[in-house]
């Protein structure tokens, strides 16, 4: 029997933000995510725990290379464990560089390292780049490769068996709160992010797994509701963009915006700031008003 453990990294210290999923079957466990640098060490106990050694890895699974999904991936590399991703992705998970920069330009150089840590070089024979639809086998555990573009252009959902890792194509919600998108710069694309759920419908899973955070029985209710928000999103950021707002503008507003969505599903404060953790408002006016710009100018 196949076990999957959900791995709370209890990032900036709150609960439920940020998750890793250790898969076990019959041959060597499979690590799903890793989560920023700043966590690794929440990430090694727990496998400790587990009785794991990241070493005993038999593969890293990413959903995409954003710093909260693949940030440690590199320490995993170093124990020569063989990491499986977008082939988008690959250059940029080898020579980290640019990643870095383009992610303080949003976060700035002083919050780098405290909300992500370092990122190291990736020798390339360790990286292996997936085509859609193309499968990795480990023991008895086979999972296939969705290419699911729409938050990010390098985001694959894993498949296993009939249930699905969907990274964060499927949406951030936590405890009992509403299903929401993040919609980080520079890739939101609503039409790709609507294909790539039509996509992972078609598989039928009985479950998904979230980044952020945890399990899904209802896929299908879950997945519509996605669609909702991420539309009511994009039209209400479309208003801001026709006004020709800014950005700085618009942040509060938006926060006053989703956080009157979410009192209306009855989340309390504390679940609000979680949220604002794992899908901080900001990046995703940012990310919303960039797509309607490209839009603007006919560039997607
Ligand atoms: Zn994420």
């Amino acid at each position: 029997m196949n076990s999957i453990e959900i791995i709370d990294l209890k990032f900036q210290q709150a609960e439920k933000t940020i998750a890793s999923f250790l898969i076990r079957g019959a041959g060597k466990p499979v690590l799903v995510e890793t989560g920023p640098h700043s966590t690794w060490g929440e990430l090694k106990s727990s496998l400790d725990r587990l009785d794991i050694k990241p070493g005993d890895l038999g593969a890293l699974l990413l959903s995409h290379i954003h710093f909260d999904h693949a940030g440690a991936a590199w320490e995993l590399a170093k124990e020569g464990v063989k990491i499986y991703l977008h082939p988008m992705g690959l250059p940029h998970l080898a020579n980290p560089e640019r990643l870095w920069k383009s992610a303080a330009k949003i976060y700035g150089d002083d919050q780098m390292d405290k909300l992500w840590g370092p990122m190291e070089t990736i020798d390339e024979r360790l990286l292996v780049p997936l085509e859609d639809g193309e499968m990795v086998t480990i023991g008895d555990l086979t999972f296939t490769a969705i290419h699911s573009p729409g938050h990010a252009i390098h985001h694959i959902a894993w498949k296993l068996n009939d249930v699905i890792f969907t990274g964060d194509v499927g949406g951030v919600k936590i405890n009992n709160g509403p299903v929401v998108p993040p919609c980080p710069p520079p890739d939101i694309n609503i039409e790709d992010w609507k294909s790539s759920v039509e996509k992972i419908l078609d598989h039928h899973p009985k479950k998904l797994y979230l980044t952020h955070f945890g399990e899904i029985t209802n896929p299908q209710e879950h997945l519509a509701q996605l669609i909702e928000v991420l539309d009511e999103w994009a039209m209400w950021m479309k208003v801001q963009f026709d006004k020709g707002r800014d950005l700085e503008e618009i942040t509060p507003d938006f926060m006053n915006y989703t956080s009157q969505q979410l009192n209306r599903h009855g989340a309390s404060k504390d679940l609000q700031s979680l949220y604002e953790y794992a899908n901080p408002s900001w990046m995703s006016v940012s990310g919303l008003m960039r797509y309607w710009k490209l839009k603007a100018e006919g560039r997607i």
